[in-house]
């Protein structure tokens, strides 16, 4: 662990690569982190149609490959390792992973967030035999089959339209009696004739034998449980961030990381940029915003800390 970065990125979605063509771009010796793949949750949606610049709309796998290809035009490293902790000794930090230790001046953490889990019985154990947490990758095994979907964001909506194009059938399942999600995709599901609702019910247990073969479902109103024979259930229940390895006081009380509005955490050299901050605006355009922004102050700071003026 010789040579100091300038800037280490953690996590390889939009924002971790935004920030790392800005960083790599205004040449700072930058190395990224990115242990699953790069895209983060991009890979898991179809059709991104609010991106600026696609009219048409564009697939995430194909949003990512354009950004990763962006990002490497500019010389960065990267690294599949896993990071574990980050230590900070003398205004330098050591970046602890699974294979080795790393140094930098500056880090800027984009580990974004993962799917949260329904915590009912069958859930688990008919994980990937029916049970689901993605449309894009899942959804054509379903062709002509009936399909639940639980929860009542952008995600579970989108992903219903999605999972509607295989399925013979798509129920959502949503708690209350209104959507979270946006007005535009309730429109679109509410036009689409293959997808029906449940308001104020919810899933209590998955059953079947080998594969999912039923769903129990609680009406909140008339508080009773009835079977209802399916095929698959999806779950789009939100996002918790992956901070677990981040120190607790420079996160909130759901442990995504507290910024300010130039990504400086509550740590002098560590910023935060994309869906694992506090209280951000979950959009691809709001974490490649980030990732710049994130990328522009951890120069500053580098510049400083080095002692480099800038006007
Ligand atoms: P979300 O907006 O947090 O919505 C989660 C949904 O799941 C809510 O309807 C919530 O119900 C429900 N829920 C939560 N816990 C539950 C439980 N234990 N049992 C049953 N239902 C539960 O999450 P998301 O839809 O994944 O979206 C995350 C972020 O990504 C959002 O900021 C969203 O705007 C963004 N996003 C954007 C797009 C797009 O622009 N095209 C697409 C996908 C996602 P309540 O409503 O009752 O709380």
């Amino acid at each position: 662990m010789n040579d100091i970065y300038d800037i280490i990125i953690i996590g390889g979605g939009p924002a971790g690569i935004s920030a790392g063509i800005y960083s790599s771009r205004a040449g700072y010796n930058t190395l990224l982190f990115e242990n699953i793949g790069f895209g983060g949750q991009m890979m898991l949606t179809d059709i991104i149609d609010n991106y600026p610049g696609f009219p048409e709309g564009i697939t995430g796998f194909e949003l990512q490959e354009k950004m990763v290809k962006h990002m490497k035009k500019f010389g960065i490293k990267t690294s599949t390792s896993t990071v574990t902790k980050i230590e900070n000794i003398d205004n330098i930090f050591i970046i602890h992973t699974d294979q080795e230790k790393y140094k930098s001046y500056s880090v800027i953490i984009a580990t974004g967030a993962k799917h949260r889990i329904l915590n009912i019985p069958g859930e688990k154990k008919f994980a990937a035999k029916g049970v689901s947490y993605c449309g894009t990758c899942d959804g054509p095994f379903f062709k002509d089959k009936d399909l639940i979907v639980i929860g009542g964001g952008d995600t579970a909506l989108s992903e219903a339209i999605f999972l509607s194009k295989f399925a013979k059938s798509v129920t959502i399942i949503h708690r209350r009696d209104r959507f979270r999600a946006v007005q535009s995709l309730v429109e679109q599901a509410n036009k689409n004739n293959k997808i029906s609702f449940l308001f104020n019910h919810i899933a209590t247990e998955i059953k079947g034998s080998e594969k999912v073969e039923s769903i129990l479902i609680k009406d909140l109103i008339k508080n009773d449980i009835y079977e209802k024979k399916i095929d698959g259930i999806f779950i789009f229940i939100g996002l918790d961030p992956n901070t677990n390895f981040i120190d607790k006081s420079l996160l909130d009380e759901n442990n995504y990381i507290i910024t300010d509005c130039n990504m400086q955490t509550k740590k002098n050299g560590i910023f935060a940029a994309g869906d694992v901050r506090s209280g951000t605006f979950r959009q691809i355009i709001c974490a490649t915003s980030n990732g710049a922004t994130a990328s522009e102050y951890a120069g500053k700071y580098v510049d400083e800390l080095k002692g480099i003026a800038y006007k």
